[in-house]
């Protein structure tokens, strides 16, 4: 069987991987990973016909030639290579999670790095124990600062996704109410999030943290984090920001100690205050100027169906539709209720992934809604419908229901938000609005 560290003389020579016989480019390594609905080792033939130079397989049967190289296992093999490259880069690598917040914050900080820095962040949200390695593994040698997204839904994952990213810099931007099936309830969440905080201790690393955020400082302090860098809308902290406007554009007033700046932002969503705020934090530990922190926070764009506010012809619609849990969907709320609007519709679709608190969490989310000074709300979903008896606005069980309505009832000048859980689907109402 193949070593690592043979098989990173592989990847030196070509340093592309490829784990989608639809992505092969010639001459990478194809991994053969397996999931429940599939097994890639099936297709490691057709990945070297494509042009992999080599395919790790862990099946035997399917070893069609000297290119196929077998392992005990894929995705171990492809963590242990990470972890090899990982330590050959002398670089620092901030890890990042939380519950809500970290693709945001992760943008966040890459923009503002970016302005003196070559940077590496995760793409998109390739945060699992397969995207965090094939994010490790595509750090270049060029690159000065990385910035890798670490998510997880059960304990031990972020302990696992830290001895593969071994993070000098870590953040967690907040720990709320998600995935609660998986961590088994909030102090769960905690727990699983504090890994972080644990490997930090272990290796004597830096902890960016939001001091207003109690449950974080508790972990902190559980963990027993020393080498500590705060931020937050108190004095006495390294970055102390105020939060100047959200409507509906977030514009903060910051202070490093010495200058005092603003920045306004193209983000909406006043829960972005932390993320934005974490950004500067950070640019300001790694030497930056106000100038260049403010020119990379002002310069993002969000393009990602998160906090985005989009004109369409009939309406402004906040795109929030890439994911919903309880906090975020009450961040959601309570952000829509502050920003100017002749007319505000709220289209929220179930909170998916809540367990045995699903129901109370919808109950509260629906309640929360109906005294949001919202004009209209349409709730789509089983575990909304719950409570059509209950709490006041228009039930749906399905979106294809809700599309039927918006297109017999079309929603016109109105601010709409429009979140729920991605397995929802609701950017397929989008053309409705
Ligand atoms: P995932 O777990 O899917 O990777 P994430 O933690 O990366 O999610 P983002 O993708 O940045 O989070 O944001 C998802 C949604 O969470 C946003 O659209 C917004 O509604 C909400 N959100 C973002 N930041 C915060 C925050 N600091 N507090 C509460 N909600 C937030
Ligand atoms: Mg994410």
């Amino acid at each position: 069987m193949i070593t690592t560290e043979k098989l990173y003389d592989y990847y030196l020579k070509n340093p592309v991987i490829s784990t989608d016989t639809r992505n092969i480019t010639l001459g990478c390594i194809f991994f053969a990973l397996k999931g429940d609905l599939f097994n890639a080792n099936e297709f490691a033939a057709q990945a070297i016909e494509k042009g992999a130079a080599y395919a790790i397989i862990d099946e035997e049967k399917y070893a069609v030639n000297a290119q196929c190289l077998l392992v005990e296992n894929v995705l171990g093999t492809l963590q242990d290579l990470a972890r090899h490259h990982r330590k050959q880069l002398n670089i620092p690598v901030i890890g990042l999670t939380g519950s809500n917040g970290k693709t945001t914050s992760k943008e966040l900080v890459n923009a503002v790095l970016a302005e003196r820095y070559k940077t590496f962040a995760t793409f998109g949200n390739l945060n699992n124990h397969i995207g965090v390695p094939l994010s490790i593994l595509s750090i270049t040698n060029d690159v000065q600062i990385a910035v890798i997204e670490m998510g997880a839904n059960h304990q031990k994952e972020i302990e696992l996704l830290c001895t593969i990213a071994q993070p000098t810099h870590g953040i967690i931007t907040n720990v709320g109410m998600a995935h609660l099936d998986g961590f088994g309830g909030f102090e769960g969440v905690k727990k699983g999030k504090a890994e972080l905080y644990a490997y930090l201790k272990k290796t004597n690393g830096y902890t960016f943290i939001n001091r207003d955020n109690a449950n974080l400082l508790e972990m902190s302090a559980v963990a027993g984090l020393s080498k500590l860098i705060y931020y937050g809308t108190e004095n006495g902290n390294t970055i102390k920001g105020e939060l100047k406007s959200s409507d509906p554009f977030i514009e903060v007033h910051w202070t490093n100690h010495e200058v005092s700046s603003s920045v306004k932002t193209n983000l909406t969503g006043s829960y972005n205050f932390e993320n934005i705020l974490a950004a500067i934090c950070i640019g300001d530990f790694f030497d930056m100027s106000p100038e260049e922190i403010n020119t990379g926070l002002s310069s993002y764009q969000p393009k990602n169906n998160r906090s985005q506010l989009t004109k369409t012809e009939k309406n402004t619609v906040i795109c929030d539709f890439y994911n919903a849990n309880p906090s975020s969907m009450a961040a959601a709320l309570k952000n829509i209720s502050v920003i100017s609007a002749d007319k505000k519709t709220a289209i929220l679709g179930d909170m998916l992934e809540l367990g045995p608190e699903s129901p109370g969490q919808h109950e509260l989310i629906a309640k929360q809604a109906a005294k949001s000074g919202l004009d209209q709300i349409i709730f789509i979903g089983k575990d909304f419908f719950h409570y059509k008896n209950n709490v006041k606005g228009i039930f749906f069980e399905t979106p294809a229901e809700a599309a039927t309505f918006l297109q017999e009832n079309p929603v016109q000048n109105h601010l709409v938000l429009l979140k729920g859980s991605r397995g929802m689907k609701l950017e397929n109402l989008l053309q409705y609005l």
